[in-house]
């Protein structure tokens, strides 16, 4: 065993971050860092990384004849490169998780079931099956003469912003780019271009996007411009096989364009050469458990670990990325302008004050649709366009009541209520999941007449169908799209023009291409104007210019499409922006509020989460954990707040306890959590009873 190499390899244990999970194992060979191995630990055989040689600090005192050695290399497959292997380092010390846990859990899961062979064997099928394909495309497209692909002429702006991205690129450490363009102002057509000068100079694409239903429209258009290009996708709703081979040809520089969801930052890519990422401002890019990372940081991040161009893209940037391009540290180029030279719709506020007050409680009247809206609705109908009407949260769920006494469907589990799902006739809750058939009665005094309250979609929709008779209506939210399949032909027949009027959530204004809407229809936006979540203002505005971006994407139809936000509020600062498209005056108010307040961007925030079945112990825990954390940050750069209950605060008999860390620094915020960790391990194990903990850093809400 003399010639035995000592390797540091990182295995999945969820225990401290940074390196002190990588173990010492011994190999015959010498291994590059970045290598796959099957190692034993314990009585198992394990998936682990090698990182480097003899890493581990107490290193010397290690008996070298003790150590185990690996199992079998993954031959043949290369090694993950190092830039990989310095995001999930840095991804692992930021975002405080162990770097076996966040490494390995980034990984196609795939990968942990196979032994070496059964990698190889694969491996080799796969590179049988590309060549092939390879062949036959280059018989179909007759080498010598190439197909021509059709490139619009590039706007002037357009032009602009590919003249900023080629100076950037040819910079030795790019700034990153905001694209921030209006909807339908060609922002995609950039990525394609700029896709196209980095695969031109033979490297790799990565473009990742919020929601896998955005992917296949994508995917398609990135298809029709690169054929001939191995186009590959990375999303959770692969089978484990397909992600396997996609990231296979990832890391094996098959793929040139890998397009993907919030796990495709960490997709290996040995000739990466772009970054996109598409509405860098949507939620979607935060992971909310495990690793809570963030993946438009990670991109950030990684852009400039690798000295490459990232350009995030948006008509309403996040806050954080604008605050950045207004320093200067991004750099900032604007689409102002709809292809085609389409009008932004017209944004009109109906003041729900003039109306007669609902009577009752609000929450139990019926949605209200101002008689100026059915007017434009019925218009539309004339017309034969189509009008989008949404309600901005599933939330706003029909909860069933008893007008006699007051019960409503609350959840047993949790501190929510069950949510009324018609057709199934059941009480779900959204959190936990229990469901139970409605009850033919109040469960607490008897009544019949037990009713749904709330404003929920499936309720839109039959008030729809009731004051537009003969109008064609379909509904799309988290419960009509559940089938498989459910939302894509439910979006094709709206394509196909066989839906008039198109009901739904949030989920109807993200991204899809109707051409033939002219109306748009905001019910009851105003909640998330006096929310207690800091963020809510920024996305409903967000969320505001995207449906208006929605109606009069052809240019002809966009002279009379509007916008309708049904408002209580219509002097509210939001909505006066919103009328006149103008992000920049809304960024700029929000920016003063949460400046004034000392919230993100202007300071940095840290949750502490903890669970158990007693509130009391896990504020108990938090407690403890605050006065650790006031003896090891004694300079008091770091506030921690009392511990509360969290927005949803039992879940399936959970209580859920936070505790918010702020500090005006980033750098002493990370040094802080950095020292707090290894307290944290200690503290859980006096804490019994205490079912989880986690540290959530840059958490989206508190
Ligand atoms: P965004 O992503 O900014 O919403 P898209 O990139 O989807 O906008 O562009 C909107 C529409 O305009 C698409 O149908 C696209 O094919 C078309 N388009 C983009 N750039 C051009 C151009 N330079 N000339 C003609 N059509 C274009
Ligand atoms: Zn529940
Ligand atoms: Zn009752």
């Amino acid at each position: 065993m003399t010639s035995a190499q000592r390797l540091a390899v990182v295995v999945e244990t969820p225990q401290h971050s940074g390196l002190g999970a990588a173990l010492d194992y011994l190999s015959e060979h010498p291994l590059a860092p970045g290598s796959l191995v099957r190692v034993p630990l314990g009585r198992r055989e394990v998936l682990g990384i090698v990182w480097n040689r003899g890493h581990n600090a107490d290193a010397e005192l290690i008996d070298v004849a003790a150590l185990r050695a690996i199992g079998a290399a993954f031959d043949g497959l290369p090694p993950l490169p190092p830039a990989w292997l310095a995001l999930a380092e840095f991804a692992s010390a930021y975002y405080q998780r162990g770097i076996g846990e966040l490494a390995l859990s980034v990984l196609p899961p795939e990968l942990r079931k196979l032994d070496a062979p059964g990698l190889a064997k694969r491996q080799a099928r796969l590179v049988k099956r590309w060549a092939r394909e390879q062949t036959k495309d280059a018989a179909a497209q007759q080498p010598d003469v190439p197909p021509p692909v059709e490139r619009p002429a590039l706007a002037d702006e357009q032009q602009a912003a590919l003249a900023v991205f080629d100076a950037l690129r040819a910079e030795p450490q790019p700034a990153p780019m905001l694209l921030h363009g209006v909807t339908g102002s060609g922002k995609t057509e950039v990525y394609l271009r700029a896709a196209e000068r980095v695969l031109a100079d033979g490297r790799q694409a990565l473009v990742l996007v919020p929601e896998i239903n955005l992917t296949p429209q994508l995917e398609a258009r990135f298809a029709a411009r690169f054929p001939g290009r191995r186009l590959v996708a990375m999303h959770s709703a692969l089978t484990p096989a397909q992600r396997l081979s996609h990231w296979l040809a990832a890391l094996l520089g098959e793929a040139d364009i890998v397009l993907g969801t919030r796990l495709a930052v960490f997709a290996p890519l040995p000739r990466l050469g772009l970054i996109v990422v598409d509405e860098e401002h949507d939620p979607s890019y935060k992971q909310q458990e495990g690793a809570r990372y963030s993946a438009r940081d990670l991109a950030v991040y990684r852009g400039h670990l690798e000295r490459l161009p990232v350009i995030l893209g948006s008509a309403t940037p996040s806050l954080e990325t604008w605050q950045r391009a207004l320093q200067g540290r991004y750099r900032s180029v604007p689409l102002a302008l709809r292809i085609g030279g389409g009008a932004l719709p017209r944004v009109r506020l109906f003041d729900m004050g003039v109306l007669p007050r609902p009577s009752g409680k609000v929450d139990e009247a019926p949605i209200v649709l101002a008689p100026l809206v059915l007017q434009s609705l019925r218009e539309r109908l004339e017309r034969g366009e189509q009008s989008l009407v949404f309600l901005n949260r599933r939330g706003y769920a029909p909860v069933l009541h008893c007008a006699d006494c007051g019960w409503k469907s609350g959840c047993p589990h949790c501190s929510a209520w069950r949510v009324f799902h018609k057709r199934e006739r059941t009480l779900r809750c959204h959190h936990c999941g229990f469901s139970e058939r409605v009850p033919r009665a109040c469960p607490d005094c008897g009544n019949l007449d037990i009713a749904p309250i709330g404003r929920g979609t499936e309720k839109l929709e039959e008030q729809l169908a009731e004051a537009l008779p003969g109008a064609r209506i379909a509904r799309i939210d988290a419960d009509s799209a559940r089938g498989k399949g459910q939302l894509e032909s439910r979006l094709a027949e709206v394509h196909a023009g066989e839906v008039d009027v198109l009901v739904g959530t949030q989920m109807v204004t993200k991204g899809h291409d109707f051409r033939r809407i002219t109306l748009v229809v905001a019910v009851s936006p105003d909640a998330a104007l006096f929310a207690s979540d800091f963020r809510a203002p920024e996305r409903l505005f967000a969320l505001l210019m995207q449906a208006a971006g929605r109606a009069g994407r052809d240019a002809e139809a966009a002279a009379r499409s509007e916008v309708w936000v049904q408002t209580w509020h219509p002097q509210h600062p939001l909505y006066a922006a919103l009328k006149r498209h103008d992000f920049a005056a809304f960024a700029a108010s929000q920016l003063a509020e949460r400046e004034a307040a000392g919230l993100p961007p202007f300071s940095h925030l840290a949750l502490l989460r903890a669970e158990a079945r007693d509130a009391a112990i896990a504020t108990a825990f938090l407690q403890a954990a605050a006065a650790a954390a006031g003896e090891l940050d004694a300079a008091g750069a770091v506030t921690v707040y009392p511990p509360v209950p969290a927005s949803v605060a039992k879940v399936a008999g959970i209580e859920r306890v936070q505790m918010l860390v702020e500090s005006a620094s980033r750098a002493r915020l990370q040094r802080l959590l950095a020292d707090w960790l290894p307290r944290l391990h200690a503290l859980r194990a006096a804490h019994k009873g205490l079912a989880r903990w986690a540290i959530d850093v840059d958490p989206l809400a508190i």
